[in-house]
Parts: structure tokens; C-alpha cells; sequence
């Protein structure tokens, strides 16, 4: 938990700011999803209060016993998460707490913020899977990368997700180190090391840090030359937006002139009018903002779901960045997919929506082997002048890169094999939609030369054009 004390000046009431730093009350939020109604514990709360994150910090929900009162358990559960609150802080501020539907034991927003029995069952889970300290050269600093660093400036945050990788810093009680007297040794180290041109400045939450503080860190990393990017990553735009409404905090990011933001969104219901109107406010102070996700068993484990926060994110112009699957972090297990959940989302997405909105999937190596990309196989064979790539829709293509002749010294074949002789240019699935569009257009593609059903169908000439025009088209337009 962050606390009042931790905080430099007062601030003026949250609605007041808000409306001072740009008058957005006027906006439309960009969201589909509607204001949250907020959980009646809170019903009668003033605007003026719900609208103040220091109101949303000093109310969180912080023990098993408010917990209790909110929400339905088993004796069992109950027994289990009152164990656990020994070793594991928990914090939900009101108004993330009021995204859950409390009568769903498995709502995804509280899978990821209420304790679970299934966290004290062990696995093969580790305290620090990506072995970040062991790349700590300065502590609270990795340097895994050739350009980059990440730096831990806190071990706080406005909520304690189940499944972080930090864990041992952040939920984990008396599991910090505490770091400050490194503050400037972690400056100095990149200050000394002219390869590093990215700075991830996170922790925890470093929206949670003291002004002053968050101000000495962006002042010295906007003051070293060789520093092109400094990216915060947080959370406060999902799970406490209030925070936001601080113009002197916006003001503050906005001065530090490198800042990218980098925000954790997993769920299209956390796409609120509060979290759409923050990005906006940190759009238009200048910040581009990125989007990670988890890919999270129960959470956003499905296409749909999937598909609906990437356009969710879009409409809020926040660009979706990776998703990550699930870290082997203690306690986390019964968060964890199978990489084949996350490609069969992944063949899903590529082709079926936008390419700006779909993120890199990646693995986070054991051993601090950093993240490696997966995605589904569209290169199918290849030969010495061609390759055979499949797209979205199962269409097989023989494309070639260079103007190379095609062998005359060819051997009658069928499959994936023709296209790599050249006999045939490309395999369409039966039942293509995209073709019945054509011919609906009536336009006639000369290419396709056959179903994947019927790859022995007559070859196309090799030297045809790509398309043709029926009279009908011309009459037509
Ligand atoms: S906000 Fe980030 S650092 Fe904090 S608990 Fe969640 S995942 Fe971990």
C-alpha cells in the first residue's frame, strides 16, 4: 500500500482538477461499457469523494474480514484466504472492487484482485521466475537487454494483482528490499552506460511514489543525453484512474518530455468511461500509451473476450503491445493457460481484426532469457525460388520473393507441392467467403486455381494477370 504521508501537497478536490486540466466533462466517453454502478457499500459516497484518489486509497479494501462482508466464500475458502493474508497483502480500491459482479465467484476482475485458496498450492512456480535479480547490477536495477533497463522504484500498488511476476516485491509482506539509498546508484549506473537508450521505470506502481520522488527519477533520466524513451508502467489507469485526475502529476509526466506510458488493461471490463477519459488526458499531455496483458485462465482466456478488450483499447487509442503468457510465479498456477490457448487466440485475431490491435504474444524465458515471440506458422515449405505461405483463411500461396524463372524441369504433383514447382499459384479452402464476395462483385480472380480439397484441379496459365473485369462490372459502375 502506498500512504497518505507518502504524498507531497494536498491536492484540490479530484472533480475540481479535473475539469481545470482540460474540461473533459463535456467529452463522450469513447467506451461502449457504461459508469460502473458502484457496489452499494459505497452508494451514498459524494462525487466529490469517489472522484478523489486519495478518498479511493484510504478506502480500499485491504483485509479478509472487509472481504467478508462484500462478497460470498465457503468456510473453506474463507479458512484458506485468512491463512494466506499472513504472507500476501491485498488491496482493491472502491472503485475497482465495483467492476466485479459480486453474485460470480468467477468474475474475471475478481479472479484478479481477491485472494484465492488455489494461491497456496504449490507447483513448480518460483518467487522470481524471470530471475531479475540475478541481472541486477545495481540493486532494484536489471539490465537484460542490450538498450535497456528496468527499474523497481516501489514496491507499492493501487491494487495487488493475484498473478504478479513481482510478487516478492510487491504482495509478499516484509518481502522488499527496501532501495532507496540506491536511487541514485541506479541513476548513475545508466548515467555510466551510454548503451542504454530505454528506461522501464516501474516497481510496483510508480504512479504510487510521492510527486518529489517520481520528479527526482524523471528529472535525472530527461537530463542524461543517451536516454530516449522512459516508460512508466503502471496500472493506475485500470485499476484507480482518480490518480490521474491530478493535473500536477500530468503535468509532471508531460514535462519529462521522453515519457511512454505502459498500462496493463486484461479485460474489456475494466475499458470504463474513467479509465477511456484518463487516456485521453494522457494522450493529449503528449504520451503515447502501450498496453500489456496476461493471459489469464478465466480471465481472458477466450477469443471472444479477447477480441472485444483489443477493440475496447482501440477505441480508447491505447495500442495493444504484447500479451504475455502467464508467469510461473509462486501462487499463480491456476492462473496459467497452455501456449496452445494463447496461438489459438492468436490464429484468431491475425487477419480477423486490424493489425493495430493485435499484440505480440510472448513467453518470458526461464532464466532471464528475456521474452520470445510465438505466433501461429504462415510460412508452410519453401523452396529455392519460392515459399508457400498460408494466410488468415487457409489459402495456401506460392509467393516469390525474387524475378526468378520458374524451373522447366518439372515433375506432375499436387498439394503443397504444385505451388513449390509452380503449377499452381495458390490452394483456396472451399466455401471462401471472400471469393463469394467477388463473385458477388462480379469479379472474376483467375488465381485461385482449385480448393485444398481438390489440389489436382487444372493449373492456372503461370503468366496470368491477376484479375479480370466482366463487361457486367463495367455496365455495373
Ligand atoms: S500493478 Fe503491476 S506490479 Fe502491481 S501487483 Fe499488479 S502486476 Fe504487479
Amino acid at each position: 500500500m502506498f500512504l497518505e504521508s507518502e504524498v507531497d501537497d494536498p491536492l484540490p478536490s479530484a472533480r475540481t482538477a479535473f475539469s481545470a486540466s482540460g474540461g473533459f466533462e463535456d467529452d463522450e466517453p469513447p467506451s461502449r461499457h457504461s459508469r460502473p454502478s458502484r457496489h452499494p457499500q459505497w452508494q451514498d459516497v459524494p462525487d466529490h469523494q469517489w472522484d478523489d484518489w486519495k478518498w479511493q486509497q484510504a478506502n480500499a479494501i485491504r483485509s479478509v474480514r472487509q472481504l467478508r462482508s462484500l462478497l460470498p466464500f465457503t468456510r473453506d475458502e474463507l479458512e484458506a484466504i485468512g491463512k494466506l493474508e499472513a504472507d500476501y497483502k491485498v488491496a482493491i480500491p472502491p472503485y475497482y472492487f465495483s467492476l466485479i459482479d459480486t453474485d460470480d465467484p468467477e468474475d474475471p476482475i475478481r479472479l484478479q484482485s481477491v485472494p484465492s485458496s488455489l494461491e497456496g498450492e504449490g507447483g513448480f512456480e518460483l518467487e522470481d521466475p524471470l530471475e531479475e535479480d540475478k541481472d541486477s547490477p545495481v540493486p532494484g536495477l536489471t539490465h537484460r537487454y542490450p538498450d535497456r533497463v528496468l527499474m523497481l522504484t516501489t514496491p507499492n500498488c493501487t491494487m495487488y494483482c493475484r498473478y504478479c511476476t513481482r510478487k516478492r516485491a510487491t504482495l509478499t509482506r516484509g518481502g522488499w528490499e527496501g532501495i532507496s539509498k540506491d536511487d541514485e546508484r541506479m541513476i548513475d549506473y545508466i548515467r555510466n552506460h551510454s548503451e542504454i537508450k530505454d528506461v522501464i521505470v516501474s516497481g510496483g506502481d510508480p504512479l504510487t511514489l510521492p510527486i518529489s520522488k517520481l520528479k527526482f527519477y524523471l528529472d535525472a533520466l530527461k537530463a542524461i543525453p543517451h536516454v530516449d524513451v522512459i516508460r512508466i508502467g503502471t496500472r493506475v489507469p485500470v485499476t484507480m484512474p482518480q490518480r490521474l485526475y491530478d493535473p500536477e502529476l500530468l503535468q509532471l509526466l508531460e514535462s519529462a518530455e521522453k515519457v511512454y506510458i505502459q498500462t496493463h488493461f486484461n479485460h474489456p471490463r475494466e475499458i470504463t468511461p474513467e479509465a477511456a477519459r484518463v487516456c485521453k488526458s494522457l494522450l493529449r499531455h503528449g504520451m503515447m500509451i502501450n498496453n500489456h496483458s496476461v493471459l489469464l485462465k478465466g480471465v481472458n482466456d477466450d477469443l471472444g473476450t479477447m477480441k472485444e478488450l483489443l477493440r475496447g483499447l482501440l477505441r480508447i487509442k491505447v495500442r495493444p503491445y504484447y500479451l504475455f503468457h502467464c508467469d510461473p510465479v509462486t501462487g499463480a498456477g491456476h492462473f496459467r493457460t497452455s501456449v496452445w490457448k494463447g496461438m489459438e487466440i492468436m490464429e484468431g485475431l491475425r487477419g480477423h481484426m486490424s493489425g493495430i490491435g493485435i499484440p505480440t504474444y510472448v513467453v518470458d524465458s526461464p532464466h532471464g532469457g528475456g521474452k520470445i515471440p510465438l505466433m501461429p506458422n504462415y510460412m508452410v515449405s519453401m523452396s529455392d525460388d519460392a515459399v508457400i505461405l498460408r494466410n488468415y483463411e487457409g489459402m495456401l500461396v506460392r509467393y516469390q520473393a525474387e524475378d526468378k524463372p520458374v524451373s522447366s524441369q518439372k515433375t506432375a504433383t499436387r498439394g503443397v507441392s504444385a505451388l513449390i514447382q509452380g503449377d499452381k499459384t495458390s490452394l483456396m479452402p472451399e466455401g471462401n467467403e471472400r471469393m463469394a464476395r467477388r463473385r458477388q462483385l462480379q469479379l472474376v480472380e483467375d488465381a485461385p486455381s482449385g480448393s485444398c480439397g481438390s489440389g489436382d484441379s487444372p493449373p492456372p496459365p503461370a503468366t496470368s494477370s491477376t484479375r479480370t473485369l466482366l463487361p457486367m462490372l463495367a455496365a455495373n459502375g
